[in-house]
């Protein structure tokens, strides 16, 4: 019978959790999931000097805000006594010993722990990279402790998989130069070899490397912050570096744990594209219920229209809903006086008007047909399905629909840009709507 399958994400807390871990994580989390196995999550605070409370709580509320839940959670902070077993091991059957080390400025000596290197060629199988091979003479007798009590990431790692019972190890390419090294440290400890899966790297749209700086990438929880769905940045971050073979490009969680395999893994880097970003988040935007994408919209609409009333803000909400990609842009879109003209009647170059070449009587005189069609209209028909199809109607028997269309929308709006002038003009309802289209007259 194959043994179950345990994986494991082990961050170590450095610094804010970076989006490019997300990815790790998502695929050790789907393949543990796919499988029926285990999925562990590992703190690999070994560095004292380094590892801060505040950047372990950090990656937690990560995952927490993800969904990725986790079977097991593990520091190696609180792993000492293992840990020291082990190198107490090696060095009593001579796979490691305790050398004395030179520091040089103040000729003192200090001690640690090395690793007996066998100096032997370790070839191993990546489930993404092929056949690697690797002469491991270079790294000498490499330290892995500083002494029993101060183990070293090399070998901790290592440690940690094998009392765990990690069968796959997926995680960032930056770790394959590891792998040799934590090899030999596995074969001294007895442990089994791992399955191997280092993911693709991931580019920025330069087409350069992406670094943690990268203006484009956030720590994780800026998602959040920017109002990003958790599932959108999952699903995202899937389609880096794996694809479902098929042309299908949204999957909810649930949907990733059904889609994913490790053979579907790529090579070739990634590339971190925010357009893309932007049209997945989208998707998953549009696949929430009413109630909750007027609830989210309402919640950043509000600081900016604090005092207005929520039934107007309502009637915003589907053409909100159209322009935005994520919920920070809802604050943007208000904060820009983008939706002003929806509660006041804006102010505008007149000449704007003019629809191309057109004479400014011809607009003048669409503008008044356009009022007669909606006064025809009664308050309560007054919708958009029922406005376009009179103003339609109107605007086909003219030379150019745009000589009509043109000046109603912008009357309304006041903007180069803006929702259609059907919508606008069923949320600004048939008074308002008149009058503006009166005060262009
Ligand atoms: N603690 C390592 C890191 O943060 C993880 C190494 C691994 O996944 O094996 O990069």
């Amino acid at each position: 019978m194959d043994k179950k399958v345990v994986t494991r994400f082990a961050p170590s807390p450095t610094g804010k959790f970076h989006v490019g871990g997300v990815r790790s994580a998502l695929y050790n989390y789907l393949y543990a999931r796919k499988n029926g196995g285990k999925f562990i999550l590992r703190c690999e605070d070994t560095d004292k000097e380094r590892s801060k409370k505040e950047y372990e709580d950090y990656f937690l509320d990560v995952f927490k805000w993800l969904g990725l839940n986790y079977d097991e959670y593990y520091r190696q902070s609180e792993r000492t006594a293992i840990y020291k077993k082990y190198l107490s091991k090696l060095i009593e059957e001579g796979k490691a010993y305790i050398s004395k080390e030179e520091i040089k400025e103040e000729g003192q000596r200090s001690e640690v722990i090395r690793f007996k290197n066998p100096n032997i060629r370790i070839n191993f199988h990546d489930e993404v990279l092929g056949d690697l091979s690797f002469d491991t003479t270079d790294s000498k007798d490499f330290i892995i402790a500083r002494d029993l009590e101060t183990p070293l990431f090399n070998f901790t790692n290592v440690v940690d998989d094998f009392e765990m019972g990690v069968t796959h190890v997926i995680r960032g390419q930056e770790h394959v130069s590891n792998t040799p090294r934590q090899i030999l440290i596995g074969e001294a400890i007895g442990a089994p070899r791992l399955i191997y899966a280092h993911c693709s790297i991931i580019l920025n749209e330069e087409r350069a490397k992406l670094s943690k700086r990268d203006p484009l990438v956030l720590p994780a929880l800026g998602y959040k912050e920017e109002g990003y769905l958790p599932e959108g940045i999952l699903n995202f971050m899937s389609l880096l570096g794996w694809n479902p073979g098929t042309p299908e490009e949204i999957f909810t969680l649930k949907e990733l744990v059904e889609a994913f395999s490790i053979e579907r893994m790529q090579k070739q880097p990634a590339i971190f594209n925010v357009d893309k970003l932007h049209w997945v988040n989208k998707e998953h935007i549009k696949k929430l219920s009413g109630e909750e994408i007027e609830k989210n919209i309402l919640a950043w609409l509000k600081p900016a229209y604090a005092g207005f009333r929520e039934s107007i803000l309502i009637k915003l909400i589907p053409v909100i809903l159209e322009r935005i990609s994520k919920w920070s842009d809802v604050k943007n879109m208000a904060e820009k006086g983008e939706l002003d003209f929806f509660f006041k009647q804006p102010e505008y170059d007149k000449s704007k008007l003019i629809y191309k070449n057109a004479a400014l009587e011809k607009i003048v005189s669409n503008l008044g047909k356009a009022i007669v069609v909606l006064k025809n209209l009664d308050e309560k028909d007054f919708n958009k399905e029922n406005i376009k199809t009179k103003l339609m109607d109107t605007a086909d028997s003219l030379d150019s629909r745009g000589e009509l269309l043109h000046p109603v929308r912008f009357a309304l709006s006041g903007l180069d840009k803006s929702p259609d002038p059907f919508i606008i003009a069923e949320i600004l309802g048939k008074n308002e709507t008149i009058s503006r289209l009166q005060k262009a007259i």
